[in-house]
């Protein structure tokens, strides 16, 4: 049978542009459904890409504060929100032109509309009144996630005027990551509820900026599945530049210029309840797959609990030609991830035998004035998963020279085990908590990845000086030769 492509994929997301462009370079005639104006999905134009054109702004005033110290003479006169907005747009409307242009030069088709899988090989777009088919011999589910609500609370809904309206009146509306973007107005306080990544680079961008940022946790510290060493070490940092946390905390209401939560002491099992200015609640708890759409029932695409289409390794869903990528499948809801998979899913549609994605050895990256990662087990996943003589390294950065000069501060934490008897002590997992440490992230990814043993890591020769030696000492000291630290 002949079809309209040989690849028809739904969302332009990481997930959805990396297999195109995969699935063209391999020969493959692909189309992509796309139901926003532009391609990219939340990763470019919501998401990964706007937050840290934000979070370099937010460098630049951090540096700026810092000049003193270096005895220059610089002074902050004022942000004007609407062109540090502007500037985060042209930075976004780059990336994404610059994506175009790549998927137009490999011959993608990019198609506007809503798409849904219809029945095996066809695909419907409805693009406002008019409704198309095309058939396909693969489909490719890619459709991302969309922000979790609080629970008890709904979105505010409305446009930047609309969300500027309701700060005015003092109505203290909950924004998603999303509208909170597209803020036109520097707030002068914030409560952030949410624990990670999300939360944690908008608690410091506002914070740069001199808003006063409350994050409420649930928890006593962000990041709460992270090793404790690099999550205290994040919540240190983040407080001394003035960001306040309240822990064991749930918000309760909102309106009339404030926020009030009740926060439970863990000492005696009390309750308190506090209420503290507000403009608005920037609602960061998770995202969610985007799967409720009523075709992927009627298609019969099979889901887990949590709403995910389940993948075998290679991608393929319970349905023959179906494969799924990126936030809608099982795993860390980051790009680097879909852009993992949709490599192993083209190849896999292409007859290759690519190596399946490990999940475990994915980076996990919080960006801000210092950033955290975490690549592999903590000690204590490790212990739970049956490695033998786990051991956990952790090394303080206060030897590193480039962070001194910074100002900053930061912590590695090696874990290392054995996994049979017979075997050599390798590098499971690395845990960082520094400035510029996602710059570092790969490298040691590739050491636990490819289960290098600790003392060929150790070897590991990074250039002087630079902030990545850091991770070089962590190594050192994990193999029993610190060389600069103690
Ligand atoms: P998406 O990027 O969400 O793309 C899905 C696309 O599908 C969208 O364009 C959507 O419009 C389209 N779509 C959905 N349904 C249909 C349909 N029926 N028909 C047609 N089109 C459809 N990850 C990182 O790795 N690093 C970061 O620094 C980072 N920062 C982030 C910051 C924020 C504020 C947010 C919200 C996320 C961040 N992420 C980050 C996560 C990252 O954006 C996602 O993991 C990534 O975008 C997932 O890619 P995806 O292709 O699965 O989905």
């Amino acid at each position: 049978m002949t079809y309209d492509y040989d690849v028809l994929v739904i969302g332009s997301g990481p997930g959805g542009y990396a297999t195109a462009l995969r699935t063209s370079e391999l020969g493959l005639k692909t189309a992509v459904i796309e139901m926003h104006d532009s391609v990219g999905g939340t990763c470019l134009n919501r998401g990964c890409i706007p937050t840290k054109a934000y979070l370099t702004a937010a460098h630049t005033l951090h540096d700026a504060h810092r000049a003193n110290a270096w005895g220059l003479d610089i002074s902050v006169n004022g942000i004007d929100m609407s062109a540090l907005k502007a500037a985060k747009d042209k930075s976004v409307a780059g990336v994404v032109k610059g994506l175009s242009q790549h998927m137009k030069a490999r011959s993608i088709d990019v198609i506007h509309g809503v798409g849904s899988l219809n029945k095996a090989h066809i695909v419907s777009v409805t693009d406002g009144d008019n409704t198309r088919e095309f058939s396909a011999d693969h489909v490719i589910l890619a459709t991302g996630s969309y922000a979790s609500p609080l629970p008890g609370f709904e979105f505010f809904r409305g446009d930047n005027e609309a969300i500027s309206h309701a700060i005015e009146n003092k109505q203290v509306p909950i924004l998603s990551s999303d509208e909170a973007l597209d803020l036109e107005q520097q707030p002068q306080n914030v409560v952030i509820v949410g624990a990670g990544a999300i939360a944690l680079e908008f608690a410091q961008f506002w914070n740069a900026l001199g808003t006063q940022v409350t994050v409420l946790l649930r928890k006593d510290a962000p990041l709460s599945r992270w090793d404790t060493h690099i999550s205290s070490t994040v919540m240190r940092t983040l407080k001394r530049d003035g960001i306040h946390f309240e822990t064991h905390s749930r918000i309760t209401a909102a309106g009339e210029g404030a926020v009030t939560f009740t926060s439970l002491n863990p000492k005696n099992g009390s309750e308190q309840d506090k209420t503290i200015p507000a403009d608005f609640v920037l609602a960061a708890i998770g995202h969610s797959p985007n799967t409720q759409a009523e075709w992927f029932t009627t298609a019969g695409v099979a889901l887990d609990n949590h709403g995910h289409v389940i993948t075998d390794d290679c991608g393929r869903t319970n349905l023959e030609n179906v494969w799924a990528v990126g936030d809608i499948t099982h795993g860390h809801m980051l790009a680097h991830e879909a852009f993992e998979q949709a490599l192993v899913v083209s190849e896999c549609i292409a007859g290759l035998q690519p190596t399946p994605v490990d999940s475990m050895t994915i980076p996990q990256v919080v960006y801000g004035m210092i950033d955290a990662v975490s690549i592999g087990y903590t000690a204590k996943q490790a212990e739970e998963a049956g490695f033998i003589d786990v051991q956990e390294t952790v090394v303080p950065q206060l030897s590193n020279p480039r962070v001194a000069m910074l100002g900053s501060n930061g912590t590695t934490v090696i874990v290392s085990a054995v996994s049979n008897e017979n075997s050599e002590r390798i590098v499971i997992g690395v845990h960082m908590a520094g400035p510029q440490a996602s710059e570092v992230a790969g490298a040691a990814r590739e050491i636990i990845h490819n289960r290098i043993p600790l003392h060929n890591a150790a070897n590991a020769l990074f250039a002087h000086p630079t902030i990545s030696e850091s991770l070089g000492e962590s190594l050192l000291k994990a193999d029993g030769r610190p060389l600069n630290v103690r």
